[in-house]
């Protein structure tokens, strides 16, 4: 990246090492919610689109968007190549899924999936891959969304964090507005988050499916897992280097590429 674009926010999301492996969401933070006696309370389907849209609002709010009227050649340039790259997208899964893939100017390699159909690929992840890496990395986001990863993920982070206070008062369709302060929680629940080797391996195996229906070379999958492992050995030792803190909680990499290389 020749510019480099850093929010206070992205502080907090660069965390979403899910980055490195498009979504590790580990649910620590839930346990210690548990621990301390957090109450579980229901939320529909409906109060997750809710409180995930307007997380997301915010989000985009305090990330620098990429957009294809943009007047910065760079983010432009990256807009126009996501938007080429997402036009081989199946209609029919968009309007189902409701997704709505952009990209974030800033130098995390990274990329996540919200529970609205949201996704975001962050450029300096492209940056490092080819169109259909790029499109694998986003059929691993959408799988996680069709399996219900993101879902179950959001309503935890909700239930321990922007909502930890709001036990008995929520309930059927209502969506409070969330403030400031709660959006950083939220932001922060989601970052500490990842997933379990099972839900990553079933987002492989979906994006390894989904690149079929997109008339792709389903080796795509591997190879942008590839791309990540190479970046993790190149990076040295983690105290010199932040992209090996960035991989070293997930040494599951190789394991993953092995996975997929057996689906041939
Ligand atoms: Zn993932």
């Amino acid at each position: 990246m020749k510019k480099v674009v850093l929010t206070v926010v992205l502080a907090l999301l660069c965390n979403f090492l899910a980055s490195a492996q498009f979504g590790k969401i580990k649910l620590d933070k839930a346990v210690d919610a548990a621990a301390k006696g957090v109450k579980s309370f229901t939320l529909s389907d409906a109060e997750i689109k809710g409180y995930a849209d307007e997380y997301m609002q915010w989000s985009d709010a305090h990330n620098p968007v990429c957009k294809t009227t943009d007047k910065d050649k760079g983010m432009k340039e990256v807009a126009d190549r996501l938007a080429k790259i997402v036009s081989v997208v199946p209609a029919n899964l968009t309007k189902e899924l409701n997704l709505n893939i952009l990209s974030y100017y800033v130098i995390d390699v990274n990329a996540f999936a919200c529970a609205n159909g949201d996704i975001r690929v962050f450029a300096a992840l492209m940056d490092l891959m080819t169109d259909d890496q790029i499109l694998a990395v986003i059929g691993h986001e959408i799988g996680h969304i069709v399996n219900k990863d993101s879902k179950d993920a959001f309503a935890t982070a909700l239930r321990v964090s922007a909502l930890k206070d709001a036990a008995g008062a929520v309930g059927g369709n209502t969506v409070q507005k969330l403030n400031d302060a709660q959006l950083s929680d939220l932001a922060e629940s989601l970052a500490n988050a990842q997933y379990s080797q099972k839900q990553e391996n079933a987002a492989d195996a979906y994006g390894y499916e989904f690149l079929k229906k997109c008339g792709k070379d389903p080796n795509n999958m591997a190879s942008s897992l590839g791309v990540l492992l190479k970046l993790q050995e190149e990076a040295g030792t983690p105290e010199n280097s932040k992209f090996n803190k960035l991989f070293s909680s997930h040494p599951d990499l190789k394991k993953r590429i092995e996975t997929l290389n057996k689906m041939n």
